[in-house]
């Protein structure tokens, strides 16, 4: 056990990019619990001036910063009156990670959030990791620039923060390869014919877990489990191989390693992101956790699937784009944030979001310049092709019949 003492009185400096949101919300409720150990540096949202204000006034943020460039004169007047600073526009979210804070949660949803959490890595921060679309789109420099910063990068999304905990137990030549769980989404049980017709409020209703609409889409399509994976390989240095992904509908066991000596290592715990993020937040001590205590004999019993490709695509094209490499996945997750949104806007059925990314993937393996990304703006640079030829591609996708 280690020897908490000294950790446990020191009052921490944290930033959260992307407070107004699901994981921001779960964190700002840890920190709330925790006033005397946390002092907040930082606040971000994207449009949200109410609730970021309201949230910079409870915790007295020192900076508060909104995406949105036309909204800076209404964040202004909600904090009239304060101490709080206050900016606009991409540049002040990279202000807000860049200040200086002991912890930044990363949690700006979509290929946005990167350039603002490589401000806090660059000056190496302890970065809790939410925001997949970092290592999905950034995945070939994003850890090692981590690691030239000396920031540690503590993943949160539970899978990932699974692993990480049972990655303790051993160490790399005796892993002999990672398991992350899915619930299966809404869909787990529905025929390919149904789930090409599922509407939006079908996609938006998940069984387990309460989470922000696009990963909730990305979860019945299980293209978040192919993001995870992309994540994991980057996270971990993990070869395709290496990772495997098991359906287990009650989501309790999140991650396992199983390691050379047929020892599988899991981490457990009711679906409730606080836990992850209290991982991280604590890390590398324990806080205590406001989450729902685990009561496996109230659950009964863990059940685990192998995954179905054919229902579910995305995975399959996960894998696809992690071989491929080089700026694959940064195409992958582009033509998929593209997807969803023009389902979202009932352009697209549910079924044509994995072949818009598969027809995306292919036209940019064809005509793609495919060399390993080395900067934020190689990988926005792929993104905006990606995202044009995705657009393109959407108008005879939606036409084709299946
Ligand atoms: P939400 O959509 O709930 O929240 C996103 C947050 O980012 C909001 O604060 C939003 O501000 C802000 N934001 C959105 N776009 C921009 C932008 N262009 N510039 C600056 N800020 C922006 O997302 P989630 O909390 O669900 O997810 C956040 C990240 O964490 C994603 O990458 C997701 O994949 C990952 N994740 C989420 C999990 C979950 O349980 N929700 C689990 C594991 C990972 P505003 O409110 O003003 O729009
Ligand atoms: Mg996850």
């Amino acid at each position: 056990m280690r020897n908490n003492k000294a950790a446990a009185s020191a009052v921490r400096s944290v930033t959260v990019l992307g407070a107004t949101g699901s994981i921001g919300d779960s964190t700002m409720d840890l920190l709330r619990g925790a006033r005397d150990r946390y002092r907040v540096e930082a606040l971000t949202a994207n449009g949200n001036v109410e609730a970021l204000a309201k949230l910079a006034k409870e915790f007295g943020a020192r900076f508060a910063a909104i995406g949105d460039p036309a909204k800076l004169a209404a964040l202004k007047d909600a904090l009239a009156g304060t101490r709080i600073e206050c900016g606009a526009g991409e540049s002040a979210i990279i202000e807000a990670a860049a200040r200086p804070a002991d912890w930044v949660m990363a949690a700006v949803s979509g290929a946005a959030g990167l350039k603002p959490a490589l401000a806090a890595v660059d000056r190496g921060a302890s970065v809790a990791l939410a925001n997949k679309e970092c290592l999905v789109c950034a995945g070939d420099f994003f850890m090692e620039r981590a690691k030239k910063a000396g920031a540690c990068i503590l993943p949160a999304d539970s899978e990932h923060n699974a692993l990480f905990q049972a990655l303790g137990s051993g160490n790399r030549e005796e892993l002999v390869r990672v398991i992350i769980t899915a619930s299966g989404g809404p869909f787990r049980t529905w025929a390919p014919a149904d789930i090409e017709q599922a509407t939006l409020e079908q996609a938006l209703k998940h069984p387990n877990w309460s989470m922000g609409q696009k990963i909730t889409i990305d979860s019945a399509s299980m293209m978040n489990k192919g993001l995870e994976v992309i994540e994991a390989s980057y996270l971990f240095a993990l070869s395709p191989d290496e990772i495997d992904v098991l359906v287990h509908p009650q989501s309790i066991i999140h991650g396992m390693v199983e390691f050379s000596d047929r020892s599988v290592m899991a981490q457990l715990g009711t679906p409730d992101m606080r836990i992850p993020i209290a991982h991280c937040l604590g890390w590398p001590d324990r806080i205590v956790g406001p989450s729902a205590r685990l009561d496996l004999a109230k659950i009964g019993q863990l059940t685990f699937e192998v995954p179905d490709f054919a229902r579910f695509p995305g995975l399959r094209l996960a894998y696809e784009a992690l071989r491929t490499g080089k700026g694959a996945t940064t195409v992958f997750n582009a033509a998929n944030e593209v997807a969803v949104a023009a389902f979202i806007a009932g352009k697209i059925k549910f079924g044509a979001i994995a072949r818009l990314v598969e027809a995306t993937m292919n036209d940019w393996i064809r005509t793609g310049n495919r060399s390993p990304l080395q900067s934020a703006d190689d990988a926005i640079s792929v993104d905006h092709v990606a995202r044009n030829r995705a657009a393109a591609l959407l108008p005879q996708i939606a036409l084709k019949a299946t």
